[in-house]
């Protein structure tokens, strides 16, 4: 796709972001997609790291600038979403990484109704984008 100057222009966050609209308006107000240095530099030394929150502020999702080179639509919806989990529980001091990282996910599972994969080989975060669809027609 064409190069984007901002993460919240993608397609795949822009539906993760309306069907978050409908769920959680406070939220969905209050948080922000940025592009990351940081970002930049983890992923390169871990290809499955694509994103973030908490570094620049707490409201504020970050992403590498690869993501939208790399990954499919489903991909960049599931990372947005399991960001937004991690926005629903805020930060988790004390937890394990493995703690935090479950907790984003059942977060997800309990507001949307929607199940985040790991699908092989890099394990990176996916959901089916039918879920999506479901999740919009069955607004709470
Ligand atoms: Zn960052
Ligand atoms: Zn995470």
């Amino acid at each position: 796709m064409a190069r984007i100057d901002s993460p919240s222009k993608h397609p795949a966050i822009k539906q993760v972001m309306r069907l978050l609209v409908w769920h959680d308006p406070v939220l969905h107000h209050h948080i922000k997609h940025e592009f990351c240095g940081v970002c930049d530099d983890r992923h390169k030394q871990d290809s499955r790291l694509f994103s973030h929150s908490f570094h620049r502020r707490d409201n504020v999702i970050c992403w590498a600038r690869n993501a939208f080179r790399e990954l499919s639509h489903a991909q960049i919806a599931g990372i947005c979403l399991h960001e937004i989990g991690h926005q629903m529980t805020g930060p988790m001091p004390g937890a394990t990484e493995y703690e935090s990282e479950k907790a984003a996910d059942l977060a997800v599972l309990r507001e949307f109704g929607i199940e985040i994969i790991y699908a092989k080989p890099r394990l990176i975060q996916t959901v089916d984008l039918d879920q999506i669809q479901k999740a919009m027609l069955e607004r709470r």
